[in-house]
Order: structure tokens, then sequence, then C-alpha cells
């Protein structure tokens, strides 16, 4: 097996940052709001939170704890059968901080509960109707999991009046199993993101892949064919990185022009837009791509 340990030059640039980058980080202060995109020391955090004007600014939220009840062969979240209970004050202190912070964008994502009868939905779904009330022009992503196929939670969440419905198919349908968490099938997720935009037409849909887990062209064609046939508005397609040892290795690292004749063919068979990129996350600018491609 081919294992890669050495990162290409195009995965050591430096972290620039810019102003409007650290006045958002100034006013997120006190407000006891943990991103992600802090937390995971996510290297586009000055091009999400700067860029030229706050309406823009994106940043990303994790809801409902620090602990997921699947294990995906990829992710450095922490497992566990039984995690916590939710904290039901959550949706409201979440809503009134970033209506307090103000930025423009925000992608809302949780680990997958599997535990809980709806699997989060509601507790998800309420927080954005309060985001959507404290804070009516901030844009509102939420990336979900697949409520292990029960398509009236995905209907749920795509009817708390968010605007961008993600849920990421992470990989080809042949690197499935070998990728995700045994729960998750590539096609339960193509039913989520479908029923999604069924449940609420004027929606975007939106979802992920990782290149570089040893994907043929020829899979990768076949996923983006299968997302379009589900009315899947928007992919984004990044660089698997390995987080420890423990997880599964690097087949290898894509380089920036294959990104981009990716990012390309997504335009070409009908995506919205396309984020395509070794370091793109999929919440990576989110806001900016809305604005230019949804609103104007
Ligand atoms: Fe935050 Fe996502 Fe942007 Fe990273 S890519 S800084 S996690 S919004
Ligand atoms: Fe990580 Fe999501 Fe998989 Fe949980 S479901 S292990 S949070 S990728």
């Amino acid at each position: 097996k081919k294992t890669i340990t050495r990162l290409p030059e195009w995965l050591k640039t430096p972290i620039p940052v810019n102003q409007n980058y650290k006045k958002i980080k100034k006013d997120l202060r006190g407000l006891n709001l943990h991103t992600v995109c802090e937390e995971a020391k996510c290297p586009n955090i000055s091009d999400c939170w700067g860029g030229s004007d706050k309406s823009a600014a994106t940043a990303t939220i994790m809801l409902m704890g620090d602990t997921c009840t699947r294990g995906c062969r990829f992710c450095s979240v922490k497992t566990s059968k039984a995690p916590p209970p939710l904290d039901p004050h959550e949706p409201e202190n979440t809503a009134e901080a970033l209506r307090r912070w103000g930025l423009g964008y925000v992608v809302l994502t949780s680990v997958d509960r599997d535990d809980l009868a709806d699997g989060g939905a509601r507790h998800f779904a309420e927080t954005i109707m309060k985001i959507k009330q404290k804070a009516p022009t901030m844009l509102v992503e939420a990336l979900t999991g697949d409520y292990a196929g029960d398509l009236d939670m995905v209907k749920k969440v795509a009817l708390s009046g968010l605007d961008v419905y993600a849920h990421n198919v992470e990989t080809t349908e042949a690197l499935t199993p070998f990728v995700r968490d045994r729960k998750a099938t590539f096609r339960q997720s193509l039913d989520v993101l479908r029923t999604a935009k069924e449940a609420q037409p004027t929606l975007i849909t939106k979802t992920s892949i990782m290149l570089g887990l040893g994907e043929t062209d020829e899979q990768l064609m076949d996923a983006l064919r299968e997302l379009r046939k589900n009315n899947v508005d928007v992919v984004t397609f990044g660089q698997y990185m390995r987080p420890t040892k423990r997880h599964m290795a690097v087949h290898e690292y894509i380089t920036p022009d294959k990104f981009e004749l990716w990012r390309q063919r997504a335009l070409d068979m009908g995506f919205l837009y396309c984020a395509s990129g070794p370091l793109v996350r999929s919440s990576y600018k989110a806001g900016e791509a809305f604005i230019e491609n949804v609103l104007k």
C-alpha cells in the first residue's frame, strides 16, 4: 500500500493575516462562541473571516457537543456511543452570540448523534429559527449528518428557514465503505440532499468531496453525475489531510492544477459554483461565494 508522508510545497503556504480578520476575532471575545475555524486551526481563517467586508465573512460553529456517535476513518472528532446530553440553552445562546458577533454567513455543523431519537434535528432546526429571528439578514448554512436515513428529520431542518443545506458525501461511492463510518452510504447521502431540495426548493444544496484518498477520475465523474441527478447545486473539493497516524493514510497529494481542472469540470456539469483547492474545506469562503453566485 502506498503511503506518502512528505508535504508538497503548495501545502506549506504561510497564513496571511489581515485587518478585518483581527477585528472579527476581537468581536468574538467574551461571546462564549466556539468556532471550528479556531479550534481546528483552519488555515483559511484569514480568508474566511477577512475579505473585503464583514457582511460576507464566514465562520463555522459546532453544535451538540464535541463527541460523535460515529467513527469515520478520516475524522479526528472524539467518539462515544453515549455522548453527554444536549444543552437545552444552546439554540438561544448560539443565536444571541451570533447576533452580537454580527458576521454575514454562518455555517452550523454538528457531530452525529445516533443516540438521540431525532438525531438532534429538532435542536438543529431550533437553533436556525432562533438565528433567523434575532439576525434576519445573517445567511445560514447547515452542514448536517444523514440522520441515519430518517428523511423526515432532513425535512425538519430543511424547513427551518436556512439558506444552504449541506451534507458531505466526502468521497466516491466505491471508496465510501473504506472512508466513512459503516452507517453511512453514498446512496443515503444522495437521499438526504435530494430530500432537502424537494422539501424547500428555494434553498441551495451543497456537498463536499475530499481528494487524495485513492479515488479514480472515473469514480469521481460518476459521483458528480449522481450529485447533479439529485439536483445538488454546489460542490467543493479539498485535499484529504491525515489528522493522526491512527487515521487513514493519504494516497496522493493532488496538484493545484488538477483541483482547477475539477472545478472547471464541475461548472461544465452545471454546478452553480465550486470551491476547489488543496486547502479548501466545505465552508471555505462560503459567504462570499453565496453572495456572488446566488444573490447577485
Ligand atoms: Fe472556518 Fe470553514 Fe473557513 Fe476554515 S474553511 S476558516 S473552518 S469557515
Ligand atoms: Fe467525524 Fe462527522 Fe464522521 Fe462524526 S460523522 S466521525 S463528526 S466525520
